[in-house]
């Protein structure tokens, strides 16, 4: 939902709940436009939705910090981006503690539940799949702002979704993209009463223009707040969600094939957001901190990093190569830690990324590329000419991850930094309403490999963790952070966080520039994704070197990825960067424009 006429019908006000002297009317004209780019002091959030960042920027102005205020807004992207974020999903933080001067990272992940095994997706068809009570993993993401906020808030979960109820009740103004949202998910939305009677009002998708309420998914939100996490896991919440996952609430006569879910009660009840340290590489005297493992965000940035500057020259060549390398490794080692072995350490080495940057030479290398060994001994580039050795018999998996979920910054006067990006999996997740609560549940366990696949590390298994792409990552320099960035994408979040990074920090482009910049996504495929602005510039360039592009599936227009970021300037300045026009544009705001 990116809609810039809320505002100013009025619809969205907190002033019921915060001091007078910080209710969103008094924000000023500067905040009641949706803008991707905005400068100031004081805090600063960007998402991909005005009424989102308002919710984040209310908290900031009410005194939270950083952790309050992305809780706020990741609730409030649950009613108003409610196909990609919401409470019945995960995701994953990265967050900068100002005052500790410490990096620190929440799981807020989704677990398959206790009864599935290696074999469960096996011979299922992906779509099959996606929509079903099977691919629903344990919610992560209560727990996760409920840890979030313990540890690094200062406010309780009650306060923090109250933004979101606010909106819920009152409505937001559906815009073309949440209409077109529901249209591409009509016919399975049709096919679950609880979905329809939400989604499909009069059984069509909303207009734009219209506003849409969701009660249910206020009442849920306000009794969670009253309640606590525990109503969800292991409580009647979390009944309710086991219910319908196992019997999903299809309508009568529908011919679509909808398999029921493994989950259990005690499967919620198990649940716990985990607190890991980041995922650590220096680029160019930087640190930069992602996401570890179950993401595999982190590691694959990271590597790409490191080959990057093991490489005597950057140019969009060694990135897509870099980033075909990355993906090769990633795809061989990166896996739940709590089930496989992940060589992490191996992986962000600097004498693992010299070792596969001597395979990068002048033109493409041969498809697929094999995943290296980060097995601590690494030797010298051969003087043979690189880019002749290094591909794989094996096939490489197709990527499946959907092109959904959302990315949130936010930081706040106390230099705070939390990046965020959260997700239900599939636009739309598995596209079954829980009856009465307004929520979707994820179908994330469809990032799972279906198999069978032996020895692959993202095999299903009982508790397992799928591995992710998601990655928030924050760029210290000198001790004090310099950037953070996100977005969604899939598996092509990846390459689009890099991208940004490699723009902003290689290429002279300033963060504004460096998110708008045409993308393009290298994974280890024998075709690189190319947006069409892309290709247009780079296409004979990069073709005349082996490289083969082609546009993203499934988009419409092309797009890849919706990032947010921040950029923090000097003297205190920060400048909080969301899309310019892909899905619509996000939503950048900041406390004060000045001092
Ligand atoms: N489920 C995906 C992941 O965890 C994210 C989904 C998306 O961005 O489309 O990597």
């Amino acid at each position: 939902m990116r809609s810039v006429v809320v505002a100013s019908l009025g619809l969205v006000t907190f002033a019921g709940f915060l001091a007078p002297s910080v209710h969103a009317a008094s924000v000023g004209s500067a905040a009641e436009v949706k803008r991707p780019v905005a400068e100031g002091y004081g805090g600063a959030v960007a998402t991909v939705d005005l009424d989102a960042s308002k919710a984040a920027l209310s908290v900031l102005r009410q005194g939270g910090n950083a952790m309050d205020a992305m809780v706020a807004g990741a609730a409030a992207l649950g009613v108003t981006e409610p196909y990609s974020a919401g409470l019945a999903g995960g995701g994953f933080i990265v967050y900068y503690d100002a005052r500790k001067r410490k990096v620190t990272t929440i799981d807020g992940r989704e677990t398959a539940p206790r009864a599935m095994t290696s074999t469960a997706f096996e011979g299922i068809p992906f779509d099959e799949a996606v929509t079903s009570g099977l691919s629903v993993g344990v919610p992560g993401s209560v727990a996760q702002w409920d840890m979030a906020l313990r540890r690094y808030g200062t406010m309780p979960l009650r306060q923090a979704l109250r933004p979101a109820i606010e909106i819920a009740e009152k409505g937001f103004v559906v815009d073309q993209t949440f209409r077109d949202q529901t249209q591409q998910n009509s016919v399975r939305f049709a096919d679950f009463t609880s979905t329809a009677s939400l989604y499909l009002p009069g059984g069509q998708p909303p207009p734009v223009g219209s506003v849409f309420r969701n009660p249910d998914l206020a009442r849920t939100y306000r009794e969670l707040g009253i309640r606590g996490p525990a109503w969800l896991y292991g409580g009647a919440l979390g009944r309710e969600i086991v219910t319908t996952v196992k019997k999903p609430p299809v309508r009568r006569g529908t011919t679509r094939n909808v398999r029921a879910g493994l989950m259990e009660v005690s499967d919620l009840s198990a649940y716990q957001a985990i607190e890991r340290p980041p995922a650590k590489v220096t680029y160019k005297g930087l640190d930069v901190y992602g996401m570890a493992p179950p993401s595999s965000g982190g590691s694959t940035v990271g590597e790409a990093l490191n080959i990057l500057e093991a490489l005597p020259k950057i140019g969009p060549h060694e990135y897509l190569e870099a980033s075909r390398l990355a993906f090769a490794d990633r795809n061989a080692y990166v896996g739940d830690p709590a089930s496989v072995g992940v060589p992490l350490d191996q992986l962000l080495s600097d004498g693992f990324a010299k070792e596969r940057a001597c395979l990068i030479g002048p033109r493409a290398m041969a498809h697929p590329a094999a995943p290296g060994s980060p097995d601590g001994s690494y030797a010298p580039c051969p003087s043979a000419i690189p880019g002749a050795s290094g591909a794989s018999e094996a096939s490489v998996p197709e990527d499946k991850e959907g092109p959904e979920t959302t990315h949130l910054v936010v930081t706040d006067r106390w230099g705070d930094v939390a990046a965020y990006t959260i997700t239900i999996e599939q636009t739309g997740g598995s596209g079954i309403v829980v009856p009465g609560r307004g929520i979707l549940l994820n179908n994330e366990l469809t990032d799972f490999t279906f198999g069978p696949a032996p020895g692959d590390p993202n095999l299903p298994a009982p508790g397992k963790r799928p591995r992710s792409s998601m990655a928030p990552t924050i760029v210290f320099k000198d001790g004090r952070p310099l950037l953070a960035v996100g977005s969604p994408g899939g598996a092509t979040i990846i390459t689009t966080v890099l991208q940004i990074l490699v723009n902003r920090l290689d290429f002279g482009m300033s963060l504004p520039e460096a998110v708008a910049a045409p993308r393009a996504s290298q994974r280890n495929t024998a075709a690189t994704q190319a947006e069409p602005a892309f290709a247009e510039r780079y296409g004979a360039e990069l073709t005349a070197l082996g490289h083969t592009l082609t546009s993203v599936p499934g988009s419409p227009v092309g797009e890849i990825g919706a990032a947010t970021g921040l950029e923090f300037l000097r003297n205190g300045r920060v400048q909080a960067v969301a899309e310019p026009g892909r899905r619509g544009g996000g939503s950048a705001l900041v406390v004060s424009p000045h001092r």
